[in-house]
């Protein structure tokens, strides 16, 4: 696999968008809504960064029925808090068409929490099918699948320290797994 993003530009990315949501709440408390599963190793790292109080509620969401084609989204609430009158910050590992977040935060915005704000750490460049952007980015990429650092294809690839394009010759090594 091609390693687009290493261990180091990793954590200098997490640090960035960590940087940037201090500097917007400074020491007020926010909920972390994460999205399972993807968003498992970028929450780690961004969670230790922040220092303002903070409460973490997991949702999972899954529009990849396996493979590397998109489709219908499914939501798991059963590990999500309270967030009425709460500001909200959800987490994904990747934004790609969009429809997934902009999705979470209208469910997000029925439950009257007091803010959405949303932080992803990579964007892909010029998927998005949805008129919504997040606010925090800590890495743009190219249109490319992408596996590691939380990120997954077929379930696995998540523990990867680093994030890696996949090519026609991994899915292929895949395969044989
Ligand atoms: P969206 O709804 O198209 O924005 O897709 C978002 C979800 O699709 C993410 O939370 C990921 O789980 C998954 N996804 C999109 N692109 C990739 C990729 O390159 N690698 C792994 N998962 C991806
Ligand atoms: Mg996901």
């Amino acid at each position: 696999m091609k390693t687009i993003l290493d261990e180091a530009q990793l954590q200098e990315g997490v640090k960035r968008i960590a940087d940037q949501i201090s500097s917007h709440y400074f020491d007020r408390p926010i909920t972390i809504i994460a999205i399972m599963t993807g968003s498992l190793v970028v929450l780690a790292d961004l969670i230790r960064r922040l220092e303002m109080p903070l409460r973490i509620g997991l949702i999972q969401a899954s529009s990849y029925r396996g493979g590397t084609v998109s489709g219908e989204l499914a939501v798991n609430d059963q590990m999500m808090l309270d967030i009425r009158d709460r500001e909200v910050l959800l987490v994904d590992d990747i934004f790609d068409t969009g429809k997934t977040l902009a999705e979470i935060v209208e469910r997000m915005k029925s439950m009257a929490p007091k803010s959405v704000r949303t932080a992803v750490l990579l964007r892909k460049q010029g998927t998005q099918v949805v008129a919504f952007e997040p606010d925090y980015v800590a890495f743009t990429i190219p249109d490319e699948f992408v596996v590691g650092y939380g990120l997954d294809y077929e379930d696995q690839y998540r523990n990867l320290p680093y994030v890696a394009a996949m090519e026609e010759k991994d899915l292929e090594a895949h395969r044989s797994i």
